[in-house]
C-alpha cells in the first residue's frame, strides 16, 4: 500500500489549529466538525487525527484504538443529533469519497454524516 500524505491539506490544517472549525466532538484520536458547505441540514465530517488519506489506508494502517474511537465518534454523533432510527430518529447516510472516481476533494480520510431531510436514492447516474 503506497499512500503519500499531503500535510498541507485543509483538514491537516484544522488538526493543527491553523484554520478554525465548528467542532462537534473531539477525542484523543478523532475530530468531528460541521461541513463548511452543508449539503443537507445535518452535515458533519469525522476525521482521524492520524495522517491517513482514505478509508482503506486508515483501516489497513491505523491502530485498533484509532479505528474503534473513530467509529464510536461517528455513532455517538448519529445518536446525539437525533438521527439514529434506534432512538426515534429518521435515519442518516454515511459517505466516504476516495480517490479520483470517488471524487475525493480533501486527501485526509473523512466520513460524511448526512441527515435532517429525506436523502433520496443512494446514487444518481453520473453524467461523466
Ligand atoms: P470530499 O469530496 O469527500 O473530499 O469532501 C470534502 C468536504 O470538505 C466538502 O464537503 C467540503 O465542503 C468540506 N470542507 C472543505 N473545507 C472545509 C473546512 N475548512 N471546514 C469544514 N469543511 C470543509
Amino acid at each position: 500500500m503506497t499512500y503519500e500524505y499531503d500535510d498541507q491539506n485543509v483538514f491537516a490544517k484544522i488538526l493543527r489549529n491553523e484554520i478554525p472549525n465548528s467542532t462537534i466532538l473531539s477525542t484523543e484520536f478523532s475530530l468531528a466538525f460541521k461541513d463548511v458547505a452543508p449539503q443537507v441540514p445535518e452535515h458533519i465530517l469525522v476525521i482521524p487525527r492520524g495522517p491517513y488519506v482514505c478509508f482503506d489506508h486508515f483501516v489497513m494502517e491505523a491502530s485498533d484504538n484509532e479505528i474503534i474511537d473513530f467509529n464510536k465518534v461517528v455513532a455517538k454523533i448519529c445518536v446525539s443529533l437525533g438521527l439514529s432510527p434506534g432512538n426515534g430518529g429518521n435515519g442518516y447516510r454515511l459517505i466516504s469519497n476516495s480517490g479520483r472516481f470517488g471524487v475525493q476533494e480533501v486527501p485526509h480520510y473523512h466520513l460524511h454524516i448526512l441527515g435532517g431531510q429525506p436523502l433520496g436514492r443512494m446514487l444518481q447516474r453520473p453524467t461523466s
